[in-house]
């Protein structure tokens, strides 16, 4: 992927020097919790138990537990370091894609803000953990991401390249655009009358969604910066493979459970990323009104 060079991105909070172990909840926004916090188990990038993350956490080789650290490192040194240019990168190409495909459309973009933190750390979801992936907030719309994930995703699941990893941002941002566009209200308001089984059925077509408009994000930033290199977007399809929840179903319990889905199979994450890059198209990601995903 090519990246650098191009514009970085100013909304990036950076949290990691806090040190906290989070806690409470950002200026005491506790309303509507319940919804938010289904909103935020249907928004993990991973379809995974927040235990067995932190059983990987723990037992991963090498001691990648840097979980809960943040011994108070220079933050200007460290927002110049490589990644975090990559992420502030990958977040304003973002930015310059939804903003004129907002503006197409007649509708004006309000970026999300990034937050990089490590550990725990409060958001108006509740408080945000490593264990969880990163997720996207809508009660606060930021993204929330604790870059150790990378080297989880890496480690434990082979998945490398840096499109695989701005894929992972586009998918968030994807969840943002969700939001901005009232989907994520309209799914919300569906699901309280629905069942666990028809919520996750719901989830599943709201997460690959998100995968779709990652895939139209990489179709418009090709175009306009020639981003994509080859073996690109074999990487992102590696990384949807990968985090398909049939996948981590099986590496978790050696059994695949389809009504207990929230991300959808590797084969649809694939098939819908794909849809989203290869036409460029938003109305192409209606995930809502087909039948077969
Ligand atoms: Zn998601």
């Amino acid at each position: 992927m090519k990246w650098e060079g191009n514009r970085e991105s100013d909304n990036v909070e950076d949290r990691r020097s806090d040190g906290d172990g989070g806690g409470g909840f950002g200026g005491g926004r506790s309303i509507g919790l319940g919804t938010i916090a289904i909103a935020l188990a249907a928004s993990y990038f991973f379809g995974i138990s927040p235990t067995t993350i932190l059983s990987l956490l723990s037992g991963g080789p090498g001691g990648q537990q840097q979980s809960q650290q943040a011994s108070g490192p220079n933050r200007t040194a460290r927002a110049e370091d490589p990644q975090t240019k990559f992420v502030r990168t990958v977040l304003a190409d973002t930015e310059d894609v939804w903003t004129q495909i907002f503006r197409v459309n007649g509708k004006t973009y309000a970026p999300p803000t990034l937050v990089l933190f490590s550990g725990a750390t409060p958001t108006a979801c509740g408080t945000g953990q490593t264990a969880s992936g990163p997720f996207y907030c809508p009660g606060d719309r930021k993204v929330y991401i604790d870059l150790s994930f990378y080297q989880l995703m890496q480690q434990r699941f082979h998945v490398s390249g840096e499109f695989a990893q701005a894929y992972v941002i586009a998918h968030e941002v994807g969840h943002h655009v969700q939001n901005m566009m009232g989907i994520m209200d309209k799914v919300n308001s569906a699901e309280r009358q629905m069942s666990k089984a028809q919520k996750n059925a719901m989830s599943v077509r709201l997460e690959l969604q998100a995968d779709c408009l990652a895939g139209v994000w990489a179709f418009h930033a090709n175009q306009a910066r020639s981003i994509l290199e080859q073996g690109d977007v074999e990487s992102a399809l590696n990384a949807a493979t990968a985090i398909g929840d049939d996948a981590l179903q099986k590496q978790e319990q050696g059994y695949v459970v389809p009504d207990s889905f929230t991300h959808g199979t590797s084969a649809q994450r694939v098939r819908w990323f794909k849809q989203g890059v290869s036409s460029g198209e938003v109305k192409s990601c209606n995930t809502f009104e087909v039948k077969t995903l």
